[in-house]
């Protein structure tokens, strides 16, 4: 089994192999041709790859009989030829936006693999890109409201007074407002979070945080389908609208990670609010790419708002590129190892999987996968 790892478009810094995944895949007994530069954005060289076993070649070349390819986004369609006939593609593939893409895959007879649809079952989390890249993303939202509000986190006594520390509220209590907590927490910050989904709760406290929570509205109880949250009802919103505004005004950083699965993101701050904000917090919106959890959000911007400064965070993981590509990189490893046929000496995915089922979008010339057949 020849594995080709494919160089990424220029505004992607993560790669899809570290040399210590290459070697594990070579153990297996399989031959590695990672495509040259595909490592620059995350600090490996070709030459690391080349000592960790690998080959470096162009893409035509490490295409040439490959069976498996491995990446981060979605390649071009166009730019796989040469690949064997069923080669599996792994990646972050972003079926629903790039539901073209999946159809040409199809028809070029590749095997597309969704890693971001895996489910959230106990075998697949070490398996698991979201939770890999939210958990860097969490942390670095904070390090990113740090750098840019004007005052210190932690609270300082020195000789010509005191500083006091930062109040941090965290909306969105999944892998990357956990991650958030508990970094505002070591810088020193005061720090609040709230969720919907109750399980959260006992979470915050034992992360050091206060948990705000709608006690009169029924939130979600326990941890819901998959741990994810839904929609709320309207009275829950305006219930949650009216706490987060009292709570708001006497904040110095908020930083939201509020998502709905296949929903856009909850609207979760109105200007309105904003504009109770002290001149100079910052408000990191993780959902800027699903929509934004705060009104006036630019995704990949930020944005002044009654002297608040919104940060539309697109992507933090990529600012990671080191760490994010060794977690991505290993969630890869795990999930093709768990299905490696020794003897074959190369994955064999049965249909009645439950993360097969999940992740599998096209096979056999053909788009297989019910969310997509269904959409
Ligand atoms: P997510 O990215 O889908 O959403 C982030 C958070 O926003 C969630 O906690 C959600 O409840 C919250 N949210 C949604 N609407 C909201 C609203 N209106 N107000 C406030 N908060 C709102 O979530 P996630 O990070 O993917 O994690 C969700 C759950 O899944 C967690 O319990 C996590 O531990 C669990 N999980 C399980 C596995 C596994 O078992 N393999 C893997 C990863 C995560």
């Amino acid at each position: 089994m020849k594995i080709a790892v494919l160089k990424e478009e220029a505004a992607e810094t993560r790669c899809a192999a570290i040399p210590e995944t290459v070697k594990k895949f070579v153990a297996l007994g399989a031959e590695v041709a990672v495509e040259a530069g595909a490592g620059q954005g995350a600090a490996i060289s070709d030459a690391d790859f080349e000592t960790a076993g690998a080959t470096v070649a162009s893409r035509a070349d490490v295409l040439r009989g490959a069976g498996l390819i491995l990446c981060i986004n979605g390649p071009d369609p166009g730019t796989l030829g040469g690949a064997d006939a069923g080669a599996l593609l792994v990646g972050a593939l972003d079926p629903m936006r790039r539901r073209d893409a999946i159809d040409a895959y199809a028809a070029a007879g590749v095997d597309a693999l969704a890693m971001e649809w895996m489910p959230r079952i106990t075998r697949a989390q070490s398996m698991d890109i979201l939770s890999s890249q939210s958990n860097l993303a969490g942390y670095k939202a904070v390090i990113e409201a740090a750098a840019t509000f004007g005052r210190a986190f932690p609270m300082m006594m020195t000789a010509a007074g005191t500083i006091s520390p930062a109040k941090v509220f965290v909306m969105g209590v999944g892998v990357a407002g956990l991650q958030a907590i508990a970094t505002a927490r070591r810088l020193g910050a005061q720090v609040s979070a709230t969720d919907v989904r109750s399980a959260t709760k006992e979470q915050i406290q034992s992360l050091g945080a206060k948990p705000i929570f709608v006690e009169n509205v029924v939130g979600i109880e326990g941890e819901g389908s998959g741990g994810y949250a839904t929609e709320m009802s309207p009275e829950y919103q305006k219930a949650q609208a009216e706490l987060v505004s009292g709570h708001i005004a006497k904040q110095d950083i908020v930083i939201t990670t509020a998502l709905i699965p296949g929903r856009p993101a909850p609207r979760l701050i109105s200007d309105a609010q904003l504009a109770t904000m002290r001149p100079g917090s910052v408000v990191v919106d993780l959902a800027a790419e699903a929509g934004g959890n705060v009104e006036g959000t630019v995704s990949g911007a930020n944005v002044e708002s009654h002297g608040v400064t919104i940060i539309g965070a697109s992507n933090l993981a990529r600012s990671l590129a080191a760490d994010s590509s060794a977690l991505f990189a290993r969630n890869l490893y795990n999930f093709l190892s768990a299905f490696w046929d020794k003897e074959q000496a190369r994955p064999v995915l049965p249909d009645d999987d439950e993360i097969v089922k999940a992740i599998r979008l096209t096979q056999g010339g053909k788009v297989v996968n019910e969310r997509l057949t269904a959409a």
